[in-house]
This record gives C-alpha cells, sequence and structure tokens, in this order.
C-alpha cells in the first residue's frame, strides 16, 4: 500500500499569512483534513499527517518526518498572500525524482478543473527553491490555494463547497497521479466450488456425471 504524508503548512506560534483576522494556518489544517478524509474513504492508501491540530512544527521537523516515513508523496498545503489572487502548485526548483513533474501536472489540472465553476485564477505549475520540497527526499509538491487577503478569494476559502471541491480534486488528482487503488464500495466478495479441473474434455464429463449422480448441480466451463 502506497503512504502519502499530508502537510498542513505553519500552525501553533506560526499562523503564517494573517489578514483581518485571517490565519493562514487554519485554512490549511481545514484543505489538509478535507484531503486526508477523501483520501482515506475512497482509496487503499496509508494516508499520515504532520500536523492535525494546532501544534508548532519547523520545517526540518516536517522534512525529517517526511523522510524517515518511507512516504512514496508529499504535499504541502499553504494559503498565499501578497497582493494576488488564484491558485498555483510548487515543486522543487531543483533536480527532483522523476515522477514529480507528471505528478504536479495530474494533481494541479484535477484542481484547476474542479474550481473552474468558483472562476478561479490559475496561477500555474511553478518550481521554487522551498524547504520543504528541497529537503524532502520522495516526490513532492506544495500548493497555495488562494490568498488570504483578497476579499474574494477569502469568500470562497470560508465556503465549505469551495474547501471541498480543493480538497476533493487534490485528494483525486494524488490518486490518480499515484494509480492508488479505489476502495470497492459494497461488492461482497463471491465463493465459487471447483470440483475438478481437466484437459480432456471426456474426464470433465465424467465428473459431471459423477456429481449429478450424488445430485450436485454442475456445469463445465471451458478456460483456454
Ligand atoms: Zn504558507
Amino acid at each position: 500500500m502506497k503512504t502519502i504524508m499530508i502537510d498542513p503548512g505553519h500552525g501553533g506560534s506560526d499562523p503564517g499569512a494573517t489578514y483581518k483576522g485571517n490565519e493562514e494556518k487554519n485554512f490549511n489544517l481545514l484543505t489538509a483534513l478535507v484531503v486526508r478524509d477523501y483520501l482515506v474513504s475512497n482509496y487503499n492508501v496509508k494516508v499520515l499527517m504532520t500536523r492535525t491540530g494546532d501544534q508548532t512544527l519547523s520545517l526540518s521537523d516536517r522534512c525529517n518526518l517526511a523522510n524517515r516515513s518511507n512516504l512514496d508523496f508529499y504535499l504541502s498545503i499553504h494559503h498565499n498572500a501578497g497582493g494576488g489572487t488564484g491558485f498555483e502548485s510548487y515543486v522543487y526548483n531543483g533536480s527532483v525524482p522523476t515522477q514529480t513533474l507528471s505528478y504536479q501536472k495530474i494533481i494541479h489540472e484535477e484542481v484547476i478543473t474542479a474550481i473552474k465553476p468558483f472562476k478561479v485564477t490559475d496561477r500555474g505549475k511553478k518550481r521554487a527553491n522551498f524547504h520543504v520540497l528541497r529537503e524532502t527526499k520522495m516526490p513532492s509538491m506544495l500548493v497555495e490555494v488562494l490568498f488570504v487577503d483578497n476579499s474574494k478569494d477569502v469568500a470562497l476559502l470560508i465556503d465549505l463547497k469551495f474547501r471541498q471541491a480543493v480538497g476533493f480534486s487534490l485528494a483525486k488528482g494524488v490518486a490518480k497521479a499515484l494509480s492508488l487503488p479505489a476502495k470497492e464500495s459494497g461488492k461482497k466478495p463471491l465463493f465459487k466450488v471447483i470440483a475438478g479441473s481437466f484437459t480432456e474434455r471426456k474426464n470433465a464429463e465424467d465428473r459431471v456425471k459423477e456429481l449429478k449422480a450424488a445430485s450436485f448441480e454442475s456445469f463445465i466451463e471451458r478456460e483456454c
């Protein structure tokens, strides 16, 4: 089973970007929990979190945790600030594991498609020298969902429907990128009784006769 770590950026004494009482760390955690819950409900995957509450964690704490957890993917979730609007994703701007760029493409496109109805700007697939991208050894990606200092973006961030659209699409994108097996929903297993396999049809017919004589319904199925 594949293992993924979701990292809600900042937390505890580090609120991240703040604007008019909106703290980035809270939006990061809310979105991360939606991603985790969607993944564990719909796919066979192990999901680890760097934090599930308002804990303080340094950037190296996060990377150390990731690097000793035998991960297939690390996803850091942030929200932006500084006078812009829209969604962007990042991978490291140095050398990266081979799958990283294709993972970014798949996940980025999944999110953009899902949030298009909310008229969110696509700021693009980017590369940067971010600590958690540089120091994690497995494919890793960081998303900046929307801007906490933009009133139009904040209106979306406080809307559960929007947070679910982002969270579900991040989860679906991760699942698609890593080919996570979907959980079978409500499908019951089927148990078959086999009473013999033969290379000669004659021997199979004899077995059917024996079974019929003992009142067991049976039939021959040809397998090539
Ligand atoms: Zn941040």
